[in-house]
């Protein structure tokens, strides 16, 4: 049976992911950071065991660490084996700040949590996928990596650099079978949205060519179509409702 470890997979467009990687049949490692999450996770391990019929682990850990990154791709070699088929990297954060009263400690955490955690888990996911020769990472970028967004100087660096990571890897690993692409999702409903100044969404939308914010929906098909997607190594994805056209 097929593995998939996944970052921050509790909610959001974590748990879409995860669904859609149980429907396709893969194992699921679901990685989440806080108790809060921890019965969010589980529940959703036992959803996929009882709808799609395939297993779960859930490992607690914060990726901007390396050390806590080891734990999760050793507790999953440990449960299902040393063959990881794909890597979801998912986790991410927002600060919403004006550059004139953002912290260095929060601009450097965004890009911890951002970015050097998927350099992480691409780091310790992809000697065992060079020994497979094969396998797929999928980084979650997003519009903001694209393109400028105010108060969002931190969070566009660390997405731009996500879709910076993806092609040199996918250069690097194009002929050891390994393809590493990008989802670079517009405004989907989720937490992170609902979190952030409604007045602004809604001014955006407007902006959107297609006129309405995107389902978590449309970001795992995105997944699922990039982890079958055999001639596709080094893209980005964006799904975004026109509002972004690289
Ligand atoms: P969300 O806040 O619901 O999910 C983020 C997940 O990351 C949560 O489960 C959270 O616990 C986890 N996380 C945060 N810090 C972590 C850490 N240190 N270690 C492990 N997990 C951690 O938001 P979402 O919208 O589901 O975001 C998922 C991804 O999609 C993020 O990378 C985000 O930047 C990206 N994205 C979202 C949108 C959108 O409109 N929702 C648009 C573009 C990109």
């Amino acid at each position: 049976m097929k593995t998939a470890i996944i970052t921050g997979g509790a909610r959001g467009l974590g748990e879409g992911m995860v669904l859609k990687l149980a429907e396709m049949g893969y194992n699921v490692v679901v990685n989440y950071v806080s108790d809060n999450s921890k019965e969010l996770s589980d529940r959703l391990i036992e959803r996929i065991k009882v709808e799609y019929g395939v297993n779960g682990l859930a490992v607690q850990a914060d990726v901007s660490d390396y050390s806590q990154c080891k734990k999760i791709v050793d507790k999953a070699a440990e449960k299902f084996g040393q063959q990881i088929d794909v890597l979801v990297n998912n986790a991410g954060i927002t600060n919403n700040l004006s550059f004139l009263t953002i912290t260095p400690e929060q601009y450097s955490r965004v890009i911890q949590v951002n970015l050097l955690s998927y350099m992480h888990m691409c780091h310790l996911v992809l000697p065992f996928m060079a020994e497979a020769k094969q396998g797929s990472i999928i980084n979650i970028s997003s519009i903001g990596g694209l393109m400028g967004v105010s108060e969002q100087g931190d969070y566009c660096a660390s997405k731009a650099g996500v879709i910076g990571l993806t092609r040199g890897l996918a250069v690097e690993f194009g002929k050891s079978g390994i393809r590493i692409n990008a989802i670079a999702p517009g405004m989907i409903w989720t937490d992170m949205l609902r979190g952030v100044d409604q007045i602004a969404v809604e001014h955006l939308k407007q902006s959107i060519p297609q006129g309405k914010i995107g389902d978590v929906e449309d970001i795992a098909g995105a997944m699922a179509y990039l982890i079958d997607a055999s001639y596709m190594t080094g893209q980005t994805v964006s799904p975004n409702g026109g509002i972004v056209m690289p």
